[in-house]
C-alpha cells in the first residue's frame, strides 16, 4: 500500500450526486462513518428521503460539490454521468467548479468509454477519478457490503479506498480508466442470463407441481446454485426482503438491467465477441420493459415464464 494512502479514521468533506434506490443508502451509509456529506438528486423525493436519512442536501449539484474534498456520483446511465461533469444541453459541467486536487468517483454503470472521457477531461482539471461500479443490490447497498470494481490510477484508489471501505466489503481494482466498468458489464450480462435461466427453472418446476421453496433449496444447494437462487428469488413466497416479496418495486430496475445488457452488446461488437445469451437475454428484458415492466426490478422477467397470481 503507497504511503500516501488516508487512514480509515480520516473524515472527509464529500459531495453526493444521485440518491437513488443505491445512491441513498450508500450516502447514509458515508454518513454514519462520520464523513461529512453535502448531497443532492434532481428528484424531490430522493432528497426528501435522504434528509429523513439524516443528510444534508445542497440546492444544487454545483453548491453541494463547491466545497468538497471527494465528489461521488450514482447516476442511472452514460447520459447522465456526462451531462453531470462535461455538460449539456449548453449547460455547463461540475468539473470546473470541482476544486483542483479534488477525488471524483463515479460508482453508476456506464459505458466503458464514457467513463474514459469523464476521467480525461477530469485530469485535464487538475482532478483524479475512478470508475468504481458496484455490484450486491439494493441490500448490499444498505449494509454496506458492496462489491466495487474499480478502474483507474493505484494512487486514485488509495484514497478512495477509507470511502469505499465505508459502503463495502470487496474492492478490486480491474485496470485504466473505463476498466471498473468493463468488469461490471460482463458481470450484469452474466446476471441477466442466470435470472432468466433460473425464473425458467423455477417455471417448470411449478408446472410440474413442485413445492417453489422446496425446488429451490434443492437447486440452491446442487449444481444449479446461484446468486439468484441464494439471495434474490425471483417467485414471490420463497424469500423475505427481495423485490419478489413487494411486487418488484424497489430494487434494480428491468430498465437499468436493458441499459446494462445494451453496454454489453456494444462491448461485444466492438471487440467481435460471441454474446448469443446475452443477446437473448437482451431481447427478454426489452420485451418485458416495452409491456410495461421497465420500472420493476429486473426480477420480474419470471412473469413471463409463469403468473404468479394464477
Ligand atoms: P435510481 O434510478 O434509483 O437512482 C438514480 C438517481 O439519480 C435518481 O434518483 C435520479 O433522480 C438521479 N439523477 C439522475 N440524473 C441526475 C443528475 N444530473 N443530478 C442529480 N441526480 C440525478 O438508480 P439506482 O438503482 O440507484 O442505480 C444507480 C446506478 O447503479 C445505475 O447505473 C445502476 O445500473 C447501478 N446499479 C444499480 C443496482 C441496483 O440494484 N439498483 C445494483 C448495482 C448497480
Amino acid at each position: 500500500m503507497s504511503t500516501n494512502s488516508s487512514s480509515a479514521g480520516d473524515v472527509r468533506r464529500v459531495a453526493f450526486i444521485g440518491l437513488g434506490n443505491m445512491g441513498g443508502p450508500m450516502a447514509a451509509n458515508l454518513a454514519k462513518a462520520g464523513h461529512v456529506l453535502s448531497a443532492f438528486d434532481l428528484s424531490r423525493s430522493a432528497c426528501d428521503q435522504a434528509a429523513a436519512a439524516g443528510l444534508e442536501i445542497a440546492a444544487s449539484a454545483a453548491k453541494a460539490v463547491a466545497d468538497a474534498e471527494v465528489v461521488i456520483s450514482m447516476l442511472p446511465a452514460s447520459r447522465h454521468v456526462e451531462g453531470l461533469y462535461l455538460g449539456s444541453d449548453g449547460q455547463p459541467g461540475l468539473l470546473p467548479g470541482i476544486r483542483p486536487g479534488s477525488l471524483v468517483i463515479d460508482c453508476s454503470t456506464i459505458a466503458p468509454a464514457t467513463s474514459r472521457r469523464v476521467a480525461l477531461a477530469a485530469a485535464q482539471q487538475g482532478l483524479s477519478m475512478i470508475d468504481a461500479p458496484v455490484s450486491g443490490g439494493t441490500a448490499g447497498a444498505a449494509g454496506a457490503t458492496l462489491t466495487f470494481m474499480i478502474g483507474g490510477e493505484e494512487e486514485a484508489l488509495t484514497r478512495a479506498r477509507p470511502l469505499l471501505e465505508a459502503m463495502g466489503k470487496n474492492l478490486f481494482h480491474a485496470g485504466a480508466a473505463g476498466a471498473g466498468q468493463a468488469a461490471k458489464i460482463c458481470n450484469n450480462m452474466l446476471l441477466g442470463i442466470l435470472m432468466i435461466g433460473t425464473s425458467e427453472a423455477l417455471a417448470l418446476g411449478l408446472a410440474n407441481g413442485l413445492d417453489p421453496k422446496v425446488l429451490s433449496e434443492i437447486m440452491r444447494r446442487s449444481s444449479g446454485g446461484n446468486w439468484a437462487l441464494e439471495k434474490y428469488n425471483p417467485l414471490p413466497g420463497v424469500m423475505e426482503g427481495v423485490p419478489a416479496s413487494r411486487n418488484y418495486a424497489g430494487g434494480f430496475g428491468t430498465d437499468l438491467m436493458l441499459k446494462d445488457l445494451g453496454l454489453a452488446m456494444e462491448s461485444a461488437l466492438a471487440t467481435g465477441a460471441a454474446t448469443p445469451l446475452g443477446s437473448l437475454a437482451r431481447n427478454f428484458y426489452a420485451l418485458h420493459s416495452a409491456e410495461g415492466s421497465g420500472a420493476l426490478d429486473f426480477s420480474s422477467i419470471i412473469g413471463r415464464f409463469h403468473h404468479a397470481q394464477n
